[in-house]
């Protein structure tokens, strides 16, 4: 049996690349471990789950990310300023949280240069997080949301928000679909009047969902802007979880090639 167990919580978890991702890395780079997927139906139970299963650490998905926040003994800055937990290690008995979802997506927009005023098109959990690192590194946000209630919070915490009634466009270097709309729908995530008035200032267009080409890139595309999807995203915020699970043994470019073969298989 492998010496460290590692898993993803979430409901649903069947579809999680994860276990693929960490596994070739932990086969790839020698190092005695194994992870495997757990359907987590109840976020409190999620510290009794975690040491019970005897686990070393764990990828937390939707919808128990708030939860894992409050399973933590000890929170990182980032973790604890948001409120959000995607990664826990064990340490001496302690559960230890971060959030690697930010750091990757941050990670993965760095290609697009001289960047500055992004426009996020939703504003759910992802934009939480996203958003806050995002302002910390010096972009200014902007949101765009179907509905008021999800923009209040962001309202209050300074960004500038609308929704698709009160919107003025302006020019945005980066518009960035944070919304599910296209992953199993064909929408686009916010009104076709909307984005082509955003789009063609923009010098590229990201979408946060993976592994297809969503109406919105497709959209991007016909304005022949450069475009990225989730892949990266998801990649990067692994190996930043990776690092962290194995104490920092690796750098982020020795682990990245192993990971990176998940992305091979279907
Ligand atoms: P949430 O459920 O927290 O938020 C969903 C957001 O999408 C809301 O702003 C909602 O608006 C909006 N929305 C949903 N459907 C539509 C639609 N048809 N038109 C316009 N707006 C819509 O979701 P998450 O933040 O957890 O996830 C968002 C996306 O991010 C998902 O597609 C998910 O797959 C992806 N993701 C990708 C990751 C990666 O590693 N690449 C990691 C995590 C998430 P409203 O408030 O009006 O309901």
């Amino acid at each position: 049996m492998a010496k460290e167990i590692f898993a993803i919580f979430g409901n649903p978890v069947s579809h999680s690349k994860s276990p693929l991702m960490h596994n070739l890395a932990f086969q790839g780079l020698g190092y005695d471990a194994c992870y495997t997927r757990y359907l987590l139906e109840d976020g409190d139970t999620l510290k009794d789950t975690f040491f019970t299963l005897g686990l070393k650490g764990v990828n937390v998905t939707v919808p128990h990310k708030e939860a894992a926040f409050n399973a933590c003994d000890a929170l990182d800055p980032f973790a604890q300023k948001i409120g959000v937990v995607n990664t826990i290690v064990e340490r001496d008995g302690k559960l230890y949280g971060y959030n690697t979802d930010a750091p990757g997506f941050l990670k993965a927009i760095s290609e697009f240069k001289e960047v500055k005023r992004v426009l996020f098109l939703g504003a759910g959990g992802t934009a939480q997080s996203t958003s806050s690192i995002l302002r910390d590194e010096g972009y200014e946000v902007t949101l765009l949301n179907r509905s008021a209630e999800r923009l209040e919070k962001y309202k209050s915490d300074g960004f500038e928000t609308y929704t698709f009634e009160n919107f003025k466009a302006k020019r945005y270097d980066l518009v960035i679909n944070m919304t599910s709309a296209g992953l199993e729908d064909d929408n686009l995530p916010a009104p076709q009047h909307i984005l082509d008035a955003v789009i063609p200032h923009a010098k590229a267009c990201v979408d946060v969902i993976y592994g297809k080409e969503t109406p919105f890139l497709r959209l991007a595309k016909s304005y022949d802007k450069p475009t990225k999807d989730g892949s990266d995203m998801l990649l990067y915020q692994g190996i930043i979880a990776f690092e962290y699970f194995t104490n920092h043994a690796y750098t982020f470019d020795e682990i990245k090639p192993h990971m990176q073969k998940a992305f091979d298989f279907n």
